[in-house]
């Protein structure tokens, strides 16, 4: 994207949507529209990703608007980044599985969870905002999600001891944050670096608001797995927030606690920062990307789990 550096060393990643097809047949397709199957950086190549199962990268410069496989939903346009929260949720697929996505216009991770849960069990999926709500709808009837149920309200307004929800065990919080991770939007970058103390207090109020989300989700009585992920790149918004949401007494009761390394990619080379953690294990548990070093946009990660329910819910 024109003057950002870091945009040109982003492949294009295209997921593969497991809920209408194969990797293998999507390979197959590619293949024959003309690509080969190698490495992302000649023209009309593609390769697997060594993180994200079912992800492919092409090209920056690969256009798939007029795709038939893109515009039928089997093709689903995503940074590697934004795939990471739903493979470390690692929702079960199982008949009687129940997870909530809790913020979840426009959809892309709630077609990942599906596609991860083979399309089984329950997956609610919240959405305060109406115009988005309506984007979310088009985007699960494209790519063919049949165990979804999308909700247009606020997911702060859930009781969470509703027996409608009393099974749910998985739970993603992908909020609405500053977006400084985002390569391409440099409004955001500037909007975040400013020190005013309208800024401050903005970015405070967002902190005590992400905190409260995190809070709310570990009040359901079966849940197990809480991921909560930004698009930021700042400690305000990742580091701190899991940091305070430790501390608070919904995590004590749970017992919650961070998922350790081992079950939060534990192959993926850059953790969270741990001048703004108290344990460094528990930046170790986190997980960072980096726009420009990392060939994705800026993302944190974090998993929360119960310690009761560790062991059996572990990716
Ligand atoms: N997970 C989405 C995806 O991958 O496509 C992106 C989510 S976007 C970062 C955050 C969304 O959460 C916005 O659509 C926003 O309207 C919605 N949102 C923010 N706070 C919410 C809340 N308390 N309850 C429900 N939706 C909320």
């Amino acid at each position: 994207v024109s003057g950002n550096p870091h945009a040109e060393q982003i492949p294009r990643y295209v997921r593969v949507n497991t809920t209408m097809w194969s990797l293998e047949d999507a390979i197959e397709y590619l293949i024959s529209q003309g690509y080969t199957l190698g490495t992302h950086e000649s023209k009309k190549s593609f390769e697997k990703d060594a993180h994200i199962p079912n992800l492919l990268l092409f090209p920056a410069q690969t256009e798939f608007h007029h795709d038939a496989a893109y515009k039928s939903g089997k093709l689903i346009l995503q940074d590697k980044a934004s795939c990471f929260p739903a493979v470390v949720l690692a929702p079960p697929a199982r008949k009687d599985a129940v997870v909530i996505d809790a913020t979840a216009a426009p959809g892309n991770k709630t077609t990942h969870l599906s596609a991860l849960m083979r399309n089984m069990g329950k997956l609610y999926a919240f959405e305060r905002d109406r115009k988005r709500f309506g984007t979310l709808l088009t985007m699960l009837s494209r790519a063919g999600c049949k165990n979804v149920e999308p909700i247009n309200t606020d997911f702060l307004n859930v009781d969470p001891l509703d027996p409608k929800y009393a099974n749910v065990t998985h739970i993603l919080l992908d909020p609405s944050c500053s977006g400084s991770g985002i390569v391409n939007r440099l409004d955001y970058l500037i909007e975040t670096e400013d020190n005013s103390d309208e800024a401050q207090e903005g970015r405070l109020n967002k902190l005590a608001s992400f905190q409260l989300m995190i809070k709310h989700a570990m009040k359901f009585p079966k849940g197990a797995r809480i991921v909560y992920s930004t698009c930021s790149i700042h400690a305000v918004e990742n580091e701190r927030v899991v940091r305070a949401a430790l501390l608070s007494d919904e995590a004590k009761a749970g017992p919650f606690h961070l998922a350790p390394r081992k079950d939060v990619l534990p192959t993926w080379h850059r953790r969270g920062m741990p001048e703004e953690m108290d344990a460094s294990d528990d930046a170790l548990s986190v997980i960072r990307c980096s726009p420009g070093e990392d060939a994705t946009n800026g993302f944190f990660v974090s998993c929360f789990v119960r310690c009761a329910d560790q062991a059996s819910t572990s990716n």
